[in-house]
């Protein structure tokens, strides 16, 4: 009995001495509301210095492209003015912008964030993206990512008189603006898909790499450009955004490997405490897809700011149909849920969010603790976030699950543009 008293004494002194020593984050955005948040929980406990932090806050991260007065291509393109008005809505409905290494420092437990959060990042390095939308930020005060493929930056092979220059980036991150990595040159990155291969002196040609061949180009995209990106901003790169979210095992492996923390998909959905790092869903904002921004800020709940206490209910005890995880072959599922294992429900307080939908009619039987939604029209997004609630007892729970839709039966395959080349 005392060597085991002794050892966990030891064992937590030690854990104590790691949390003291550690050096406090650089505040660089947000600043006051993750220490607000955290204030009572420190001072009940003055020894733990590290935050306790909020494992039922949410977190939306939007996806730009281009910003251009007159849109030419909607699928990647949007409005000055149609972004201002979106920045100004979340600041209206009460979502705080946080820096998105405040996000992994949350889910690694260092660092609160408020209860209803969002990220803005922005793809492949256009100028338009240091000229208009910086200047839109600035004015929000709003901290942002931009995730970078190395060929795209002006004078790289896939870079033209539209694409951000290296100067430019240096000046971002000097502001304190965090660069990432976005591949090298932005293709499918799983093996045996055609690709354009770009050779030493710029000849293009489109070939289909197997075997060593594909293990050469697939290094070079997921660890080459974050090497470049290091070695020319003078940055530490943690975070990759998967072009179009095409990829697999063999590509996590390999970020994984090259000392990613994180990897950032197309398939937008609420970020919990919980979410897997190598597949963190953005919502890609484009003229042609108004709804998509409306359809994430009703995800993330209507209560204005505060925050109503919520208490998270884990998918499996709601034996959930279909399943966190699981993979169905139609675009029409049906989905449900029971609650009779989280006690009595509120009747009407019962609701049922759907990413790609918002808020959905489905039924509830009171009888069976039941709550059912048929589909009715073909889901569009390979992923699909569900989120149920209801009151019981006058306490608010909330039951959040993602599964998948097998490629071939989603209505349309998300929005894969060619290489693009900033002309
Ligand atoms: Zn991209």
């Amino acid at each position: 009995m005392l060597p085991l008293l002794l050892a966990l004494n030891l064992s937590m002194c030690k854990k104590q001495q790691a949390v003291t020593d550690k050096p406090q984050p650089g505040g660089n955005g947000a600043p006051g509301t993750a220490a607000a948040t955290a204030a009572p929980v420190v001072a009940a406990t003055p020894k733990v210095k590290k935050p306790v932090v909020d494992q039922t806050a949410q977190v939306l991260i939007f996806c730009y492209h281009r910003l251009v007065d007159k849109i030419r291509y909607p699928g990647t393109e949007i409005t000055p003015a149609a972004f201002e008005a979106e920045m100004k809505e979340l600041k209206d409905k009460g979502i705080t912008v946080i820096p998105m290494q405040d996000m992994l420092a949350w889910k690694r437990s260092e660092k609160n964030i408020p209860p209803r959060s969002a990220v803005i990042t922005f793809d492949d390095g256009w100028k338009s993206q240091y000229e208009v939308a910086w200047p839109i930020l600035k004015k929000f005060g709003y901290p942002f990512t931009m995730f970078i493929y190395t060929e795209g930056v002006r004078g790289g092979a896939l870079g033209g008189g539209e694409a951000i220059t290296w100067e430019q980036l240096a000046d971002l991150r000097d502001n304190g603006v965090d660069i990432q990595a976005h591949s090298a040159t932005h293709q499918d990155l799983r093996e045996g898909h055609n690709v354009t291969v770009i050779e030493p002196g710029g000849k293009r040609s489109r070939k289909k790499l197997t075997g060593a061949d594909y293990e050469k180009w697939v290094q070079n995209e997921v660890v080459g450009c974050k090497e470049l990106l290091e070695q020319r901003l003078g940055i530490k790169v943690n975070c990759y955004a998967v072009p179009f979210g095409n990829y697999n095992e063999h590509v996590k492996e390999l970020a994984r490997n090259a000392g990613y923390e994180a990897m950032f998909t197309v398939y937008g959905q609420p970020i919990t405490f919980t979410s897997p790092m190598d597949a963190i869903g953005r919502y890609a904002i484009e003229a042609n897809k108004p709804k998509v921004f409306a359809d994430a800020v009703s995800m993330i709940g209507a209560s204005t700011g505060g925050g109503t206490a919520v208490a998270e209910v884990g998918a499996k005890d709601l034996t959930t149909q279909p399943a966190d995880g699981e993979t169905v072959r139609t675009a029409l599922p049906l989905i449900k849920a029971n609650l009779s294992s989280v006690g009595q429900i509120e009747p009407g307080s019962v609701q049922m969010r759907v990413s790609g939908l918002g808020l959905v009619p489905a039924n509830f039987d009171p009888k069976t603790g039941a709550v059912s939604y048929q589909v009715p029209q073909k889901l569009r997004e390979k992923s699909c976030t569900v989120i149920v609630s209801a009151k019981s007892e006058g306490k608010k729970v909330e039951a959040h699950w993602t599964f998948g839709i097998e490629e071939a039966a989603a209505a349309t395959t998300a929005s894969s543009p060619a290489t693009a080349v900033k002309k």
